[in-house]
């Protein structure tokens, strides 16, 4: 009876887990609002990156028909370029993420990557040449290194080192006592946000990707854990097409252009010198974000005084 109750026992667990895993997919599709799930054409092809050069051409998009959220999006990011996004919370900056990443299909108009419309390509290609770094990463109950080597699980312990070197998290590792082995996630030592950005960051070094989409963290983080963030993001950027979906106007001066989107349009872009001297949108979100920083210092300034 005892050989014939494990077994039983077993699959019990078994069908916990796939219960479980059900109701984790079903939570995930509400998230995903009201679309239907995207398929892969009957022809899709694999995508075959060459330059690594995207364009948005005269996206309209809407989570519902009757609330349009992206209207007449067009850009593109040349090969190697960093493009930012920044705007009202709201305007519409992260569907421009999820539609790179296929997660919704656009109403009207196209996204190419070197000339491939993305419906046309298989998904599983698609997601293998972008790399995220997301505002909130998920880690999972398991080692430090296990949570690193999730970018590539077939990478050797040497290059898990180096991204973790490069993403700048080696300093933070060693002063753990039990370095990477240390078990983190829920059930773990909890990460902070600059941290978990950082394992991101890691993860995005190995698998190496062409296309970089940066999601940036709302939350600000103190400005150690900035600097050490944006000397990564730097780094894992170089030589990558980047669209950086920003929160923060300081982290992204140095990008290539800068759309500045509202009520889900692009109403300005340029470069950071040209923005500030046209006058408009852009100037005036980057003086609010000064002056709010400026007060948000003098109150620190006070509390300490
Ligand atoms: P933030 O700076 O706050 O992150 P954002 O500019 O990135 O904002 P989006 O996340 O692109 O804004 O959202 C644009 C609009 O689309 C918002 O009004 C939001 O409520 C709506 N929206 C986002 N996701 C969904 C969804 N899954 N289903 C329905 N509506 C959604």
């Amino acid at each position: 009876l005892l050989q014939l109750f494990i077994p039983l026992n077993a699959l019990g667990f078994v069908y916990r887990e796939i219960r479980q895993a059900l109701v984790n997919v079903e939570r995930l599709f509400k998230l995903l609002g009201d679309k239907p799930a995207i398929e892969d054409a009957p022809d899709a092809t694999g995508l075959v990156v060459d330059k690594g050069e995207v364009q948005f051409e005269h996206i309209h998009f809407a989570y519902r028909p009757d609330r349009p959220i992206l209207r007449d999006v067009n850009f593109s990011i040349p090969a190697g370029h960093k493009v930012a996004v920044v705007g009202a919370s709201g305007a519409g900056k992260s569907t421009l993420a999820r539609l790179l990443f296929r997660f919704y299909d656009v109403d009207q108009g196209a996204i190419r990557i070197d000339g491939q419309d993305i419906r046309n390509v298989s998904q599983d290609s698609l997601r293998s040449a972008i790399g995220v770094v997301p505002q909130d990463t998920v880690l999972f109950n398991d080692t430090l290194y296990r949570n690193l080597a999730y970018g590539r699980p077939e990478a050797t312990e040497e290059e898990v080192y180096r991204a973790a070197r490069m993403a700048h998290l080696e300093d933070f590792i060693h002063s753990l006592p039990e370095g990477y082995g240390t078990k983190v996630g829920e059930r773990g030592l909890k990460l902070s946000g600059g941290e978990k950005q950082r394992v991101a960051i890691a993860r995005v070094i190995l698998k190496n990707p062409p296309l970089l989409i940066l999601d940036e963290a709302t939350a600000s983080l103190d400005s150690l854990s900035e600097q050490a963030i944006l000397g990564a993001l730097n780094e894992v950027s170089q030589q990558r097409t980047t669209l950086v979906i920003a929160h923060r106007l300081s982290t992204i001066r140095d990008a290539n252009t800068i759309l500045v989107m509202d009520g889900g349009r692009i109403v300005e872009s340029g470069s950071h010198k040209q923005l500030l001297a046209a006058g408009g949108h852009y100037s005036h979100l980057w003086a609010q974000q000064h002056s709010s920083q400026k007060e948000s210092n003098d109150d620190k300034k006070d509390a300490s005084d």
